[in-house]
């Protein structure tokens, strides 16, 4: 049996997972957030017990320290060498990484070189990195990249209408994001209907705080909806998802705004929340959805987009077999998958409403048996993901 300890660090967070493995039991978990400010807040669940404290975290590599020092202390582990692995997730792999890969000092400085795809994450989790390698000297540390996945878009997916050369000399391409989700939810989703993964034409959707659909072709990702930077696609909590570019120009004019200010307004003012006023969680919207106008809208136009998403990948399949809903939204919202499942029934899709009302984080199939299109609630774990390539690739047994 062996641990692994499953990294995910955003750019003020660290949460981690340690897995045993093959049972791919959860032992414990926990995060540190508010790193960098004056106070920050650790919380773990262990042995069904939860503890919460403040306290100051000042960098990821404080962090990192903290977190092996309270694993020992707090006897989840006896010491270090029950460690027999570390799996980060990284955001961007750009086009050097199409698979998660073990991390020696080059692949550490590539990721560190792929900082401007991914200002606020890739230097914090290259931190992270760095912190467990020089604690943990011998452990594997394997590098598991949310853009890895996409690196099988063709060209005509991939690359946007603007000159060529922008492509070729700056990387300006969509790269997608959530390809760790997607990677785990098609396979279990093949494994639920019972067919290999490279004979479904399948739809993902995975609606959290972040939204995005991929397309599933002979078992790889064809297309996905957020682009250049997870800022595109579909409408979000806090990001837009598309719009017409100039929009950004004429805003950036109107309110004497920065790029800076405006690229900001889009990530964390838009969406659901900027739609609403109210909030950016769904929660929130559908309880108000019948006494405020745009409470509805904002939820209207959620499913709107997420409707032609489904509409526009099916076209590129030519045909849909699988649809699958995850993550928060679309892991629990019962009231949202149906009302996207309503606008496809040009496309035979036919949702068993009893069954959808029972999904709650669960896997389920929500389609009746005379579906054309089988639809399933599949609950994404990009940690076991992880853990399972740290298995792999750093060959433990
Ligand atoms: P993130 O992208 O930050 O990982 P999540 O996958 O947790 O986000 O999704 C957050 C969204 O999911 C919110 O809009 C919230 O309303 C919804 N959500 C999360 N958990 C639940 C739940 N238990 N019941 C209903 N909705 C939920």
């Amino acid at each position: 049996m062996s641990k692994i300890l499953a990294i995910n660090a955003g750019s003020s967070s660290l949460k981690w997972r340690l897995i045993e493995m093959p049972t791919e039991k959860v032992i414990a978990k926990g995060s540190a957030e508010r790193i960098g400010q004056k106070l920050g807040k650790i919380k773990v669940v262990a042995n069904g017990e939860k503890t919460e404290r403040e306290s100051p975290v000042p960098t990821h590599h404080d962090a990192v320290e903290m977190l092996l020092k309270m694993l020992t202390e707090s006897k989840i582990i006896n010491d270090f060498s029950e460690i027999a692995g570390v799996g980060h997730r990284v955001v961007a792999g750009g086009e050097i990484f199409h698979q998660s890969t073990l991390i020696d000092e080059e692949v550490l400085t590539q990721i560190e070189s792929l900082a401007e795809y991914a200002p606020l994450h890739n230097p914090a989790e290259a931190e992270g990195i760095r912190a467990f390698m020089a604690a943990l000297p011998g452990v594997p540390e394997v590098a598991v990249f949310d853009t890895s996945f996409h690196q099988t878009l063709p060209a005509v997916n991939y690359l946007y209408s603007i000159p060529y050369d922008y492509y070729k000399q700056f990387g300006a391409r969509k790269y997608g994001a959530h390809g760790t989700s997607y990677r785990y939810v098609s396979q279990r989703a093949a494994e639920l209907v019972g067919q290999p993964l490279s004979d479904l034409k399948m739809i993902v959707a995975h609606l959290g705080n972040g939204v995005s659909l991929d397309a599933i072709k002979d078992g790889q990702s064809y297309n996905t909806s957020m682009g250049f930077t997870p800022l595109a696609g579909v409408t979000m909590g806090t990001r837009s998802g598309d719009i017409d570019a100039s929009l950004v120009a004429f805003l950036e004019e109107k309110l004497e705004l920065s790029v800076e200010q405006m690229t900001d307004i889009l990530n964390t003012k838009s969406g659901l929340l900027g739609l609403s006023g109210i909030s950016s969680d769904m929660r929130d919207l559908l309880a108000k959805e019948t006494t405020d106008e745009r409470a509805k809208i904002a939820v209207d136009i959620f499913i709107d987009r997420i409707v032609q998403y489904i509409g526009a990948y099916t076209a590129q399949l030519n045909g849909l077999d699988t649809l699958v809903f995850t993550a928060g939204i679309g892991e629990n919202e019962a009231p949202i998958r149906s009302r996207v499942c309503q606008s496809l029934g040009y496309l035979g899709v036919e949702l068993d409403e009893n069954l959808n009302k029972a999904a709650r984080g669960t896997e389920q199939l929500i389609s009746t048996p005379q579906s054309k299109v089988k639809v399933l609630v599949v609950p994404t774990d990009e940690e076991l993901m992880i853990a399972r390539d740290v298995v792999e690739l750093g060959k433990i047994k």
